[in-house]
């Protein structure tokens, strides 16, 4: 449930009125999801994932919570290679294939299947 003019979570089972401004005006999830969803569609198509996901938990469809986080990870996280030197891990910018460790300094070569991969 949540309240219509304060926002706020009401986590009761069967409130009568908000617990926070005394409102009752109350939504529960079912009322929300029309709203939500379409808010969901415009944080797609804008590429923010996190804040769409967190959307879906709202109107409490975990699971396609979990999906979009998927999509996320795929979009955002970069891919990383641990240095052979020192083991500190670095994202990957650009496909050269000769990287310069920031930890040590020390290049060390990327597989071309990692390349590939960018
Ligand atoms: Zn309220
Ligand atoms: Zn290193």
């Amino acid at each position: 449930m949540k309240c219509a003019d304060c926002g706020e979570e009401i986590l009761q089972k069967d409130p009568q009125k908000c617990p926070y401004c005394g409102s009752a005006n109350l939504l529960s999830v079912k009322d929300i999801v029309p709203t939500v969803t379409a808010e969901i569609e415009k944080l797609k198509k804008a590429g923010k994932y996190e804040e769409a996901a967190l959307k879906y938990e709202e109107i409490e469809m975990w699971d396609k919570a979990k999906e979009i986080r998927k999509l996320n990870m795929g979009k955002v996280s970069a891919i990383s290679m641990e240095c052979p030197h020192c083991g500190a891990a670095q994202p990957l910018a650009s496909k050269n294939n000769e990287v310069t460790c920031k930890n040590c300094g020390k290049t060390y070569v990327i597989p071309k299947k990692v390349l590939e991969l960018l």
